[in-house]
């Protein structure tokens, strides 16, 4: 069964209508795309799963029961973890730093503040191998890396501390053909790892390349809900 679940779900700022009626499904191991012009709204979408927005209509269901989230922790707790393009890294640290940045937040399966710091470097050293990131040195400043690198490490981070559903907003907005082609095999990586993705994207072509279904968002509704092999032209 899903992990997360829309279920007519919408919302209003005050009596601007941002979503509304939208069903979605997020299976784990599935990346489900969602895909919209700018104004389409999906941000608001991101925001009522992650924890920043309440719905003002219609349910949020996150392994099957309905949670109304009031703030990102919340939904950090239930395994939802969010990935905002503008990342959040601090440049001028190292990447193992970055790497553990934030993990007093999550829960965690283990007690991540009593690992010493050589224990950290090797952890971030051996997760980011695990998901086919490999950097020659983590005592660079993740500022050193690129966009792409950033994406990767903060994915990596997220399924390290046991997220379930990744939400990815526009991870390859601003990156070029290699470096998107980069950050698609880690949210390739991330599903084979059994994590449900919704992968918020403008670019078809990347959505197709990953997607297992997709959702197209226009002002506000679903214009389109399809499996991969109801558009596929793969028999
Ligand atoms: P997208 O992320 O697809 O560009 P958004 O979810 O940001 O779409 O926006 C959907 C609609 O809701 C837009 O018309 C936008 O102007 C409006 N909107 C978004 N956030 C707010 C807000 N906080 N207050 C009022 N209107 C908003
Ligand atoms: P909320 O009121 O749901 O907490 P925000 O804190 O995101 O929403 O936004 C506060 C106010 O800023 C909104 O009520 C709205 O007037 C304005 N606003 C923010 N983002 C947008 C947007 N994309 N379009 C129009 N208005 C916006």
């Amino acid at each position: 069964r899903p992990v997360v679940e829309l279920r007519g779900a919408g919302k209003s700022y005050g009596n601007i209508r941002a979503l509304h009626g939208v069903d979605l499904a997020v299976h784990p191991g599935k990346v489900t795309c969602v895909l919209g012009d700018n104004g389409a709204g999906k941000s608001t979408l991101i925001k009522i799963v992650s924890g920043l927005h309440q719905h003002t209509e219609g349910e949020v269901l996150v392994d099957g029961e309905p949670v109304r989230f009031t703030t990102p922790r919340e939904a950090l707790d239930r395994g939802i973890a969010t990935v905002y393009q503008d990342l959040a890294t601090v440049p001028l640290m190292p990447v193992w730093r970055n790497f553990f940045l934030g993990s007093e937040m999550t829960k965690g399966p283990w007690p991540v503040r009593r690992l010493d710091i050589p224990r950290m470097k090797r952890t971030a050293d051996e997760e980011l191998r695990n998901m086919g990131i490999v950097l020659d040195d983590l005592e660079q400043p993740i500022g050193t890396l690129s966009g792409g690198q950033r994406q990767c490490v903060a994915i990596a981070r997220a399924v390290y501390f046991g997220a379930r559903v990744l939400i990815l907003d526009e991870p390859t907005a601003a990156l070029g053909v290699k470096q998107s082609g980069v950050v698609l095999k880690y949210i390739a990586a991330a599903r084979d790892r059994g994590l449900g993705v919704i992968f918020i994207t403008h670019n078809p072509h990347h959505a197709y390349m990953v997607g297992d279904h997709f959702s197209v968002l226009r002002l506000g509704t679903l214009e389109l809900s399809a499996e991969r092999s109801e558009i596929s032209l793969e028999e």
